[in-house]
């Protein structure tokens, strides 16, 4: 049971991003003071947004530049801080020419730079993870090869590897480092958060995340001919950063979190989006036949054996935990797709 002192700031690690953006911005909602990390002051687009919640937010909002990869670099915006949600680490997919420094190293050494800060910085209290479901699962077909219906907090990603899944490694990797640090000690306690596929609007007009090009994609037309048989645990960008936020001021809370609000097949996803786009999405809800995803999918980084493992392989997570430990509320999936839609097409 660890009671965090609102008055104290929050450390927020990665605060330019997706997720963390809104995180940000439903701790000020709150009155909080939010000590943000982003990489680099010069990269003015990635942090104007940030730069607007500071006017609107009067001293409440302080940057303060770190790197995942450079020892002692979240000291200094960590002191005075009691809670820290960590979500700073990199979210890419498809080709990756180099795993172990553009995913492993800055997701494993970054959080446990992030987390030997917290063991030096002695106000800390308790530090929140933004995890994924890829650190629960490696491939889709994994449920059925494990005979379940769906997968909970008590599952663990065994399959993926450095050159298979590397995303899924690195997350599979930094989450149980995460958990080896804080069993060494007792100040600090760890809260993880497992979500599934995130969407829904964002704050910045960055269209980099991985979330987000997934939609450009979509709404751009590149998904005109047809769209990958491929399934995935949707949840809300809002309802995700609410989550983090219930985890760091619920006292009694504990433990991993999967978060997902419905699962979706990429045609579902494509449907909800024709509808109510009012004919300005080109989008088929056409499943692309396995054998194009074979031949194609490897030039676009996704090799035979993920076509194998994850093609027309449906995916289902129990979320069950997330409502009774945290109360999380989850919005309908349609708004959630919506309402991304229409941020993108303005
Ligand atoms: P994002 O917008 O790409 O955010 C990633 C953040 O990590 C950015 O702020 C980025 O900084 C920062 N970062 C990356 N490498 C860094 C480094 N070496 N040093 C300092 N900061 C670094 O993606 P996101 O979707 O919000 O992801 C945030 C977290 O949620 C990640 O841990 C991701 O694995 C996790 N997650 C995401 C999803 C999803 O569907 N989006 C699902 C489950 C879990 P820059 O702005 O400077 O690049």
């Amino acid at each position: 049971m660890r009671a965090i002192n609102k008055e104290k700031p929050v450390l927020v690690t990665g605060a330019s991003g997706y997720i963390a953006s809104w995180i940000v911005l439903q701790l000020l909602e709150k009155g909080i003071t939010v000590h943000g990390t982003v990489r680099n002051f010069a990269d003015v687009e990635k942090i104007q947004h940030l730069q607007v919640l500071q006017q609107n937010y009067p001293g409440k909002l302080k940057l303060f530049e770190a790197d995942l990869l450079k020892d002692r670099s979240f000291d200094q915006a960590m002191q005075g801080c009691e809670l820290i949600i960590h979500t700073a680490s990199p979210f890419l997919i498809g080709k990756i020419d180099n795993p172990q420094q553009q995913l492993i190293q800055p997701a494993v050494e970054g959080t446990r730079n992030v987390l030997e800060s917290v063991n030096r910085i002695s106000s800390v209290k308790r530090v929140v993870l933004t995890s994924s479901v890829v650190s629960i699962y490696g491939d889709a077909i994994d449920l059925e090869r494990n005979n379940k219906d769906k997968f909970n907090e008590q599952d663990w990603n065994v399959t993926s590897t450095p050159s298979h899944q590397p995303y899924n490694y690195s997350k599979v990797m930094a989450e149980k480092e995460a958990w080896k640090i804080v069993k060494k000690q007792q100040r600090w306690d760890l809260l993880v958060i497992n979500p599934g596929f995130v969407l829904g609007p964002s704050l910045s007009n960055r269209t980099d995340s991985t979330s987000m090009e997934f939609m450009h994609q979509m709404v751009s037309g590149k998904m005109k001919s047809g769209v990958p048989d491929l399934y995935f645990g949707v949840v809300d960008v809002r309802d995700v950063a609410n989550a983090h936020l219930l985890a760091g001021f619920t006292p009694s809370a504990s433990g991993r979190h999967i978060l997902v609000a419905k699962t979706l097949n990429v045609s579902d996803m494509a449907r909800i989006v024709s509808q109510n786009s009012h004919d300005k999405v080109k989008v088929s809800t056409k499943k692309l036949p396995k054998i194009l995803m074979y031949l194609f999918g490897p030039l676009m980084g996704f090799s035979w054996k993920y076509v194998n493992n994850n093609i027309g392989k449906p995916l289902y997570f129990d979320n069950s935990y997330s409502i009774e430990d945290l109360g999380v509320l989850y919005r309908d999936v349609e708004t959630t797709l919506n309402e991304h839609v229409q941020t993108l097409i303005s």
